[in-house]
């Protein structure tokens, strides 16, 4: 069913050498079972499904794997909490049935369980909403259960005394502190790595992951893939065409309708907040449903988010947080810490764009996150909405419906059972003894950790960044980076704070030469 990785057949490395001989294996046979338009954590999640049930698979990416709004999420694998506020019970029980899924078979390597502390504190909550809160978190733990997730892979809710919570997070307030309501969710490690993660593992069952690769002039059965580097470009036929390119959609398929919304965060140092463990959780003024999360992240830093704003017009490539949503973070965190956070302390700040599905008036926060698999009349299959913890049913609904329109020649989906590379149970995981190395490598790249250090070195690639040299050339190497700007901005996250780009670029970029030159 492969292309012709060649040499790679049957691996999950991707690298540019692998990309040139699939381009140039694609342009001697252009007929493909699919074609997957869009890298990020659906495409990549539709090719993995689609070459699991043995289709011929390729996948285009115009910029590189996790371009788009799947690097610019809050990083939470969720229960589906917030939907159940609002009676969208189905959508809550999927959302916790695929937070289930990650966390004990496809990826536990990369999702941690993660307190969520609400604070019991005189002013933030209004009368009554503990115990609403109390009440969300309670049917929080019946859904889990009903997922089928154990106790032991996300602890059930409690009360914690004002001690406990002040340990969990340093920097909440202390005065009128009556303790907190504690929940568990699950948390990425990163967004980007799960979508790198899901490629490889495509890569691995046959998939052509070809990055730097844009589709044009798309319909049912066929596209034009213009190639970034070289300017060549290559008309394939497929027998089904999935649109999965998120809040550009409309671009490729102009009958798809949406209505994006931006969400912001902004990141401060975790010493800001007294290095926490859990997430602080502030209700916003005047909702009921709307909280502003503090979130520990790798790197040593804490972000703080977030916002709900309609985003009308043309979709940038970066979308740019803006003051009034940054002020607005500030302020509503501040109502729960000791010392409040000012402009001063912000060390970097990030938006992405939700790509919700239009249904007319309201505002974006009411707009559904269920996601929709859309035939148009030009035969493109679109599957759009949802969200990043339930990347896995978008996918098997997206190539159901492409197996069942086109009469494609597939098994049934498997991928909830289907460890990615890095996970525990995968061909290439080996467990990396006690201290052989560093925890924060272990935490970004589990079961292939030994791997990855065998790379490069355990040195960090700048002073005070816990990336090491290692995980730079390993990028290159089995990842898939093409340049420094994929090491700094996707498969780390170093160009989070842009100081710490500017400080390992230099370094960065010769690595990365180094190993494209190999
Ligand atoms: C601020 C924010 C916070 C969020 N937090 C969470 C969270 O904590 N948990 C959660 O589960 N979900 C969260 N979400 C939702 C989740 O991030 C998105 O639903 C998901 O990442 C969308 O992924 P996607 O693959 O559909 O789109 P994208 O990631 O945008 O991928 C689309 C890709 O298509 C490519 N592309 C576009 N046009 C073309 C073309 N013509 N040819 C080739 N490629 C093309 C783009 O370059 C891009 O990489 C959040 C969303 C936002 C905005």
């Amino acid at each position: 069913m492969t292309i012709n990785a060649g040499p790679f057949a049957g691996t999950t490395r991707l690298t540019s050498r692998r990309r040139e001989l699939e381009l140039d294996a694609l342009a001697a046979a252009p007929a493909v079972d699919l074609l997957v338009i869009g890298g990020g954590v659906t495409g990549a999640g539709v090719a993995l499904d689609a070459a699991a049930r043995g289709l011929r698979v390729v996948l285009v990416e115009a910029r590189d794997l996790a371009f788009g709004t799947s690097r610019w999420s809050s990083k939470l694998v969720h229960g589906g909490l917030r939907y159940l506020a609002s009676g969208r019970i189905g959508v809550a029980r999927e959302s916790a049935v695929e937070r289930g899924v990650l966390m004990t078979r496809t990826a536990p390597h990369l999702v941690r369980p993660l307190p969520q502390l609400v604070p019991l504190l005189p002013g933030l909550l209004r009368p009554g909403q503990a115990s609403l809160v109390r009440a969300g978190f309670l049917a929080g733990d019946a859904l889990r259960l009903s997922a089928g997730t154990p106790g032991a892979v996300l602890p059930r809710m409690r009360r914690v005394d004002a001690t406990r919570a002040r340990q969990l997070v340093p920097g909440v307030r202390a005065v009128g502190l009556a303790g907190a309501l504690v929940a568990h969710d699950g948390q990425l490690v990163d967004d980007a790595r799960l979508v790198v993660a899901l490629a490889r593992t495509a890569a691995q069952y046959g998939a052509t992951v070809l990055t730097r690769v844009r589709a044009e002039q798309v319909t049912g059965t066929s596209a034009r893939l213009v190639d970034g580097l070289t300017g060549q470009s290559l008309d394939v036929t497929a027998g089904a065409v999935v649109n999965a390119t998120g809040v550009w959609a409309g671009e490729v398929d102009p009958s798809i309708r949406l209505r994006p919304s931006r969400g912001t965060h902004l990141l401060v140092d975790a010493a800001a907040l007294g290095h926490p463990v859990a997430a602080l959780t502030v209700p916003v003024p005047g909702s009921t449903s709307r909280f502003v999360f503090a979130l520990p992240q790798q790197l040593g830093r804490v972000a703080i988010g977030l916002t709900d704003e309609d985003a009308p017009g043309p979709i940038p490539d970066e979308p740019q947080p803006t003051d009034a949503e940054l002020d607005f973070l500030l302020d509503t965190v501040n109502a729960a810490l000791t010392t409040a956070l000012t402009r001063a302390d912000v060390r970097g700040a990030y938006a992405g764009l939700r790509p919700l599905i239009d249904t007319g008036g309201g505002s974006t926060a009411d707009l559904s996150r269920q996601h929709a698999v859309l035939e148009s009349p030009s035969g493109v299959i679109t599957v759009v909405g949802g969200k990043l913890t339930t990347y896995r049913r978008m996918a098997e609904d997206a190539v159901d419906t492409a197996v069942r329109l086109r009469e494609l020649p597939a098994r049934a989906c498997w991928t909830a059972r289907l460890p990615l590379v890095g996970a525990p149970g995968h061909r290439d995981s080996r467990p990396a003894p006690e201290g052989a190395v560093p925890a924060s490598l272990l935490a970004r790249h589990g079961g292939t950790a030994r791997e990855v250090l065998a790379a490069g070195g355990a040195e960090p690639i700048a002073e005070g960044i816990d990336v090491t040299r290692a995980e730079i050339a390993y990028a290159v190497t089995h990842e898939g980076a093409l340049d420094a700007s994929d090491v700094l901005d996707r498969r780390t996250r170093i160009g989070l704070v842009a100081p710490d780009a500017a400080r390992a670029r230099a370094a960065v970029e010769e690595i990365v030469g180094e190993c494209l030159a190999r």
